[in-house]
């Protein structure tokens, strides 16, 4: 597999306290990576210093196969965009302005691709209108359209729905997956609610006090998530015997009561429990949800 990025064993100590600690994760080319943690578990620290804005304590990643402390480093940068933290506008600025600048900022040619990109963002028809004035999620989708400025291949933000009402985070996702379909941006994004990433995430990466805990893709936590109705019958093992003949997995409780794993064929499953007699006296979802999954792997405890 392709890997914009890779870390190996990259760690970061602020004197002795390990913010990231022998990290190593995989975000393949082409994902949106969600990067998952509790408030403190390193996030913030590992973009940053993908970015170069600090240096690792040890360990080393690559950015589009360059490694970090190279020279060819530099060049892999310029294909890559970050909102860290706070998006970095000039509130006093037009967005438009705002994006003529960080052309400038580039060197680039032209302000050629500003009027797109605006567009891009949803923030075409901002006018006159000051950052400063904008709502947040306005703020934050300019912050995006700077990243993109240069044209990068690989976004990485930092809790870009963070603060955000319904209808910004709605339009955050949109973006999101607008730029990773259309134009192919590899996406990364830290957070610390799983179930927001669930909505878009294709790979998951999570972090625990400065650790990969687990990294694995949208497939393969789907799958952890199988759907578990729990059955109430008049006898479990008429319903035990018909689950088999099915092919259906399932979890004897008592002797009426069954767990019945994987999506079945309700009106086919009633038929046949009828002809065999046994009555379905009530069915209900059990869904696990993500973020009680992502604390099972993390703790519930807070150690930011
Ligand atoms: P949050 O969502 O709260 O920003 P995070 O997952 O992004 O959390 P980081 O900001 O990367 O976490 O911080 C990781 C740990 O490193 C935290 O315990 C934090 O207190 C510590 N830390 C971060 N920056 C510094 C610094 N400059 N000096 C000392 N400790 C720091």
């Amino acid at each position: 597999m392709d890997y914009v990025l890779e870390t190996n064993n990259l760690t970061k100590k602020y004197r002795r306290y390990p913010a990231l600690n022998e990290l190593n994760m995989h975000v393949p080319k082409g994902a949106i990576y969600g990067l998952v943690g509790k408030n403190g578990a390193g996030k913030t620290t590992l973009i940053r210093l993908i970015c170069g804005l600090q240096e690792p304590t040890s360990g080393s990643f690559t950015l589009y196969l360059q490694e970090n402390g190279s020279q060819s480093i530099a060049n892999a940068r310029r294909r890559m965009g970050a909102v860290v933290e706070t998006p970095s506008i000039f509130l006093n600025m037009t967005a438009e302005d705002n994006l003529k600048q960080q052309s400038m900022i580039l060197g680039l040619p032209s302000y050629e691709g500003i009027p797109e990109l605006l567009k891009l963002v949803g923030l075409e028809n901002t006018g006159k209108k000051k950052a400063r004035n904008f709502s947040l999620g306005m703020k934050q989708r300019l912050g995006i359209a700077v990243a993109l400025v240069g044209d990068p291949d690989f976004l990485m933000l930092d809790e870009p729905i963070n603060g955000l009402d319904p209808q910004g985070i709605v339009e955050m996702r949109e973006l999101i997956l607008k730029l990773n379909r259309e134009r192919q941006v590899t996406v990364l994004i830290s957070s610390h609610i799983l179930d927001e990433l669930s909505r878009l995430a294709t790979h998951y990466g999570i972090l625990d006090n400065g650790r990969m805990v687990l990294e694995l893709s949208a497939a393969e936590l789907e799958s952890k998530f199988r759907s578990c109705v729990c059955m109430e019958v008049s006898d479990t093992a008429v319903l035990a015997r018909v689950l088999d003949s099915m092919n259906v997995e399932y979890k004897i409780l008592t002797a009426t009561t069954a767990n019945v794993f994987a999506k079945t064929n309700v009106t086919r499953l009633a038929a046949a429990l009828e002809q065999e007699g046994c009555e379905i006296l009530s069915m209900r979802e059990k869904d696990e949800s993500l973020e009680s999954f992502f604390l099972s792997l993390v703790g519930g405890g807070d150690h930011a």
